[in-house]
């Protein structure tokens, strides 16, 4: 069985399909003149507001990029975001191209204390990059990508997506931690961690980070790094986007080839017991280079399977040697784990999560494996809801709790559960059945991964042991809490 055939009965899509029209169109400003002089709008603490039209005009008379209200023909479709769960509807739009037109939107917000979304690539499970009858900030055409193959270094702008770094990197031999989706925004990814196949090798992308720009609630630009604003640089490797809009991303790059020995082993799900009960004892003591994540699910064709999703990093030959002594576990059904390009499989799953499908998710970090977990993991399983993972362990691990503002760094494997879905009618049975499969994995959970959950969770079990410095961040940087649908830290 070929690995590729999991996407088969996805429906095709990307960013772009999703959002037809909008490459090139940047001149109109404002929507078909109306009589009234101004708008609804609502404040940060969601009192009732109006926008006086001739402010909104100005602001676009500032920008480059336009500004979109509900009318205009572009309006509709900027508003979509990743999950087809929300359908919000901004008071307005500023769609940006430059760090100006940033700073002019993030001031016309601040002074109005207008609520205020920001998009990066979209893919907020609970939908927090847009707002209804705000202002969303969409970052979603500021999406260059510029490599330094003597530095190894990527510059990246805010509204990327993880495709565009890939791509652009890759054509130099060169690779960062990014995630296993690849239309995933680089934004919002990187600001609450960043996990990837890469990670075990090279950490999380936080770990990577060599600096940023960003615009704060003032409307002043910043540069960030080890040496400009350290803690302003520290708080935005894990507190997410709580201390500003980031126009740009510098990561640092590292040799990598991409014909990589990667893929999937398959098993049918009876024996999953044996499949994971061998990974508990094997995983903990993989090379760095080896990433191997186990993943239930219910394939169109091939029924309910185990799924053994591999990437070495490294040597091909080294990498079989490693495997070996999985691929001698019970009778795979498939084994598709080969020497390809590492693209195919940070893209293959791309159709299944396809944008404007409806999902929900749930995760938990684990720290230890056990045979409870085991049987948890296999008895609770539930054929509608898809068992996914991100392997930590390795460089994650070694990096401080506080060295930057990602402190769950103890944890071996991330379980995800979760579910996609195309029809409305079956929100309330797929919400109810990703979290009964979550709740039976609960007693094992060993930390929390805020960038992957649908249900947001009070700031201390998101930053933990970084909460009260994040929080004294926040009051210098925004004080008045503009920058709040994300994972909220409140100022201090
Ligand atoms: C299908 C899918 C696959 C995923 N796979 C992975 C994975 O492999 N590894 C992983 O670690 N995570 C993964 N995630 C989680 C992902 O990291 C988060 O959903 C992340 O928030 C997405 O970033 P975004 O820019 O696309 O989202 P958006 O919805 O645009 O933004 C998310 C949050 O970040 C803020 N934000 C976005 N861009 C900026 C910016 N430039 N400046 C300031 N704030 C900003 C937004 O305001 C919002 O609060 C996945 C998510 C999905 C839906």
């Amino acid at each position: 069985m070929d690995r590729r055939q999991f996407c088969r009965s996805a429906l095709a899509g990307s960013l772009t399909a999703a959002i037809p029209g909008l490459t090139g169109w940047y001149t109109s400003a404002i929507a078909a003149t109306e009589a009234d002089t101004s708008i609804p709008a609502v404040s940060l603490d969601g009192k009732e507001i109006e926008l006086e039209r001739a402010a909104i005009r100005e602001l676009g008379e500032r920008l480059t990029g336009p500004v979109l209200l509900s009318g205009h023909p572009q309006y509709d479709a900027a508003r979509v975001v990743w999950n087809g769960m929300h359908d919000k509807r901004p008071a307005l739009i500023a769609r940006c191209l430059t760090d100006d037109d940033v700073r002019h939107a993030v001031t016309f917000a601040h002074e109005r204390r207008l609520l205020t979304a920001v998009r990066g690539g979209g893919h907020s499970w609970p939908g927090k990059s847009v707002c209804d009858r705000g202002l969303m900030i969409d970052l979603s055409q500021m999406n260059a990508v510029t490599i330094d193959p003597a530095a190894r270094r990527a510059t990246v702008r805010g509204g990327a997506l993880l495709s565009m770094l890939d791509n652009q990197a890759l054509q130099h031999g060169l690779a960062t931690t990014t995630g296993v989706i690849s239309h995933t925004g680089v934004g919002g990814y990187t600001l609450g961690g960043g996990y990837g196949r890469l990670n075990r090798k090279h950490g999380l992308t936080v770990d990577n980070l060599l600096g940023a720009r960003i615009v704060t609630a003032d409307g002043r630009l910043r540069r960030v790094s080890a040496e400009e604003e350290p803690e302003l640089f520290w708080a935005i490797r894990g507190g997410g986007g709580n201390f500003g809009v980031v126009t740009e991303f510098d990561y640092r790059l590292h040799p990598f080839d991409r014909k990589a020995l990667c893929g999937s082993l398959v098993w049918p799900l009876a024996q999953a017991k044996d499949v994971l009960e061998f990974y508990a004892e094997w995983a903990p003591r993989l090379s760095d280079e080896m990433y191997a994540g186990p993943l239930l699910l219910r394939h169109p064709e091939a029924g309910d399977v185990v799924v053994m999703d591999v990437l070495y990093v490294g040597d091909p030959a080294a990498g079989e040697k490693e495997l070996a002594p999985l691929r001698r576990i019970g009778k795979p059904a498939a084994d598709a784990v080969v020497v390809q390009d590492y693209m195919i499989v940070q893209t293959e799953n791309d159709g299944v999560f396809h944008p404007g499908v409806r999902s929900y998710a749930k995760n938990l970090l684990v720290k230890e494996w056990s045979q409870k977990l085991v049987d948890a993991l296999v008895g609770a399983y539930d054929p509608r809801v898809l068992l996914a993972n991100h392997v930590a362990g390795g460089a994650v691990k070694r990096v401080g709790e506080l060295a930057t503002a990602f402190p769950h760094r103890q944890a071996e494997i991330m379980f995800v559960v979760v579910t996609v879905w195309e029809d409305k009618a079956k929100d309330d049975e797929m919400i109810a059945a990703t979290r009964a499969y979550y709740d039976a994995l609960k007693p094992f959970m060993g930390g929390y991964y805020d960038n992957i959950e649908f249900d947001r969770k009070e700031g201390n079990e998101t930053y933990g042991p970084a909460l009260p410095r994040l929080s004294r961040i926040k009051r210098t940087f925004d004080p008045d809490n503009l920058f709040r649908l994300n994972s909220n830290i409140q100022p201090a």
